[in-house]
């Protein structure tokens, strides 16, 4: 293993502390290599919103060795229904239980954030090789010959042999490495809002995940917590931009933009008096996001529309294979940094891709929305199952689990 100054082996100067950043902490830890993570926030959190776990990110999590503390707090949904949001018919519908289950070799699952992230957390607390700090900005990232140093707001200075930029959306150390400026504002506005169960009317207190897709907008709802919570999206297209993750959402425009969508959509929309927004954004794909000692991962890299749910999962997988490619060049940084994009990008970019296609389904309008309908609603489960296997199947740099 390659072999620092101080005669241990290399060491990773982490920026942002999020699902991509402990996850990167963590199968770093797993191959051997230390790091340390800087959080800009005060702690190790995550707001209160869903994430939904398709087998690829449940592959992930066990690479990572998290998916056990993980596993005790998800709900595995029996299966995903899309239903028309004007007419309520059913579109399609796609069974996630033991048949997915047996066709994937792993589960569907979702699961709070908080809960997500605590996983992660709670196995790099466990790990001698990982320091944990939070209250810590990073303004400056530098690299020489040998090391790579970052700067924080308050004047610290941390130095390692690499460093991972795991900063999210408006990420600070992509500017370093890619020149395409600010992230794409999509046009899409998401509202989020977590419901006690005894709020939502029985008959869609349902273990699955339902979708309701109409006109330049869509609501999806499913239980978090073995139910104790239900995760509510509300998704629409407006011009609003905000960044960052803590705005307040405003219930007119969302009344506005529901205007004629059905009773039960306006029943799980009425229930909520506060909500939070999102304003949607992306990036075109690149495939090249490491320079020398300095990389990306996660959404700095790649960041895409959440509408195939995945980017907490690409990443997952990203931590999974950059661990990976660091300890086939036996801890050497700069052939493993530039060997990491090369395996991920195309995947991520049909990602990124695959969701503007999807968010388009969603929010079809008049014969696109016939379109939708006449696409979807006869295909089998097998039928969707082999559309999504490019996704969910095992990938080389995340194999299948023995
Ligand atoms: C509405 C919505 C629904 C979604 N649903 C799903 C889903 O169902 N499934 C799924 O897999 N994904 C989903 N996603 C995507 C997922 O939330 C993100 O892809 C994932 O959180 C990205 O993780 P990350 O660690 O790369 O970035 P982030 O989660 O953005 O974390 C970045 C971290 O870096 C910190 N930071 C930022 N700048 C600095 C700095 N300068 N110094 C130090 N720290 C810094 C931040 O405080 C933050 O903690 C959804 C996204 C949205 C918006």
């Amino acid at each position: 293993m390659a072999k620092n100054s101080s005669g241990d082996g290399p060491h990773f100067v982490i920026v942002g502390g999020g699902i991509g950043g402990l996850a990167v902490a963590l199968s770093l830890s797993n191959a051997g290599f230390r790091s340390t993570v800087l959080e800009r926030a005060d702690e190790f959190t995550e707001i209160g919103a869903g994430i939904q776990l398709g087998p690829n990110s449940v592959r992930a999590l066990i690479h990572l060795g998290a998916w056990e503390a993980c596993k005790k707090t998800v709900v595995f949904p029996d299966r995903l229904l899309m239903r028309d949001a004007l007419t309520k018919e059913e579109i399609t519908q796609v069974p996630l239980g033991e048949k997915f289950t047996e066709r994937f070799g792993l589960p569907y699952a979702v699961v709070h954030r908080a809960d997500l992230l605590n996983s992660l957390l709670g196995e790099c607390q466990k790990s001698d090789l990982i320091t944990l700090k939070t209250g810590q900005s990073v303004t400056v990232v530098e690299q020489g010959a040998d090391s790579a140093t970052v700067r924080t707001e308050d004047g610290g200075t941390y130095a390692g042999d690499g460093v991972i930029g795991c900063d999210g959306l408006w990420s600070t150390v992509r500017p370093l490495i890619v020149d395409d400026g600010k992230p794409l504002v999509s046009g899409h506005i998401a509202y989020r809002a977590v419901l006690p169960p005894e709020e939502v009317p029985e008959h869609l207190r349902q273990q699955s995940v339902i979708l309701w897709g109409g006109p330049h907008c869509h609501l999806v709802h499913y239980p978090l917590r073995r139910g104790e919570v239900w995760n509510l999206v509300a998704v629409f297209h407006s011009d609003r931009y905000e960044e960052g993750w803590d705005a307040f959402g405003e219930k007119d425009e969302l009344d506005k933009r529901f205007a004629g969508t059905c009773d039960d959509v306006q029943t799980m929309l009425g229930k909520i008096d506060e909500w939070k927004l999102w304003v949607l954004c992306d990036r075109e794909p690149v495939k090249e996001w490491s320079k020398g000692r300095i990389t990306l991962l996660g959404d700095a890299a790649h960041p895409m529309l959440q509408y195939l749910a995945q980017g907490a999962g690409m990443s997952m997988e990203d931590a999974v294979c950059l661990a990976g490619c660091l300890k086939e060049t036996g801890g050497e940084v700069v052939p493993a940094f530039a060997k990491y994009p090369t395996m991920r990008y195309l995947r991520t970019g049909r990602v990124q891709t695959m969701a503007r296609i999807y968010g388009e389904f969603y929010h079809a309008a008049g014969v696109k929305s016939e379109l939708r309908k006449m696409v979807l609603s006869n295909r089998s489960a097998e039928a969707t199952y082999n559309g999504m296997a490019w996704l969910y199947d095992p990938i080389p740099e995340v194999p299948a689990i023995d």
